[in-house]
């Protein structure tokens, strides 16, 4: 309210932008506090795996370790550095999508080949611990850019993969709906996500369980990814997700970004 009798001062005759200016000031200030949000997470998820890996340096350094615990402090020095890794590829995707409004390319995007890649990077990750469903409309494919919606399809397959228990079940699939809507979908039978987390789902760095997410090697940036490269594409994403009944998102389509093969 000081900004507000400041700016009507210099603007005695503007009554009638009054809300305008507040508005203004309103918006300026959260994007700023974003900002500051944003800088704060990325320092701190970066502290996290250079502090743990700086722990483990030491042990190696002052005790003479033996094989096979030498291997396993390597290991775990490993694990840490991976997830910096991670975590830079991750900003660095979200960065340049960002700089651009529009997708990188618009060509056709053959989902049968897509669908052999996820099917193969999903049962790397999941180690036959799960039970994998793979079922595609190949006839009917995507206008779009193939890299952009494969890291999109991808992070929401590794998602079930990772937040679902062993044993649990994973359908992935592509079909186009009576009113001529591509749908991209992934259901698993997961712990699934209370309601009132869902609408900040795809913010950077938003978590429902924090310690589960750093567990499963989450960089806290996947459905953020996601989120971009859909509107990209003009594409919803739906999430429905009941607490302790699995997870189901989907990716919606527009019509006439569909081809047929
Ligand atoms: P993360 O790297 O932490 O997985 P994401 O942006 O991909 O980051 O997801 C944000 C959060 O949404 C996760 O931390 C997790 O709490 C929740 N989440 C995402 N997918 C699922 C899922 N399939 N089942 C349960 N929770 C999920």
């Amino acid at each position: 309210s000081a900004n507000l009798s400041l700016m009507l001062q210099a603007f005695p005759f503007a009554e009638n932008r009054r809300l305008l200016l507040v508005q203004d000031v309103t918006d300026l200030r959260k994007a700023e506090a974003m900002r500051r949000d944003f800088v704060a997470n990325v320092s701190h998820e970066m502290r996290t795996p250079l502090t743990v890996m700086m722990g483990f340096l030491e042990t190696v350094q002052t005790l003479d370790l033996e094989e096979p615990q030498k291997e396993q402090y390597l290991e775990m020095m490993m694990t840490q550095a991976r997830r910096m890794k991670n975590l830079v590829e991750d900003l660095l995707t979200l960065a340049n999508l960002e700089a651009n409004t529009l997708p990188a390319s618009n060509q056709k995007v053959q989902m049968s080949t897509i669908f052999a890649l996820l099917k193969n990077d999903a049962e790397a990750l999941s180690q036959s611990k799960h039970s994998l469903n793979f079922h595609a409309d190949d006839q009917v494919n995507i206008l779009g850019d193939e890299r952009e919606l494969l890291s999109a399809f991808g992070n929401l397959v590794s998602n079930a993969v990772r937040y679902t228990p062993e044993s649990g079940k994973i359908d992935v699939s592509w079909s186009v709906t009576e009113h001529g809507q591509g749908v991209f979908s992934v259901s698993d039978s997961g712990p699934g996500i209370p309601p009132e987390h869902l609408p900040r789902l795809t913010e950077r760095f938003y978590r429902v369980d924090r310690s589960r997410s750093r567990e499963t090697g989450g960089t806290g940036l996947g459905l953020a990814i996601v989120k971009h490269i859909a509107n990209r594409h003009q594409a919803q994403l739906l999430i429905e997700s009941l607490s302790g009944s699995g997870s189901t998102f989907k990716l919606v389509f527009p019509a006439d970004r569909l081809t047929s093969s």
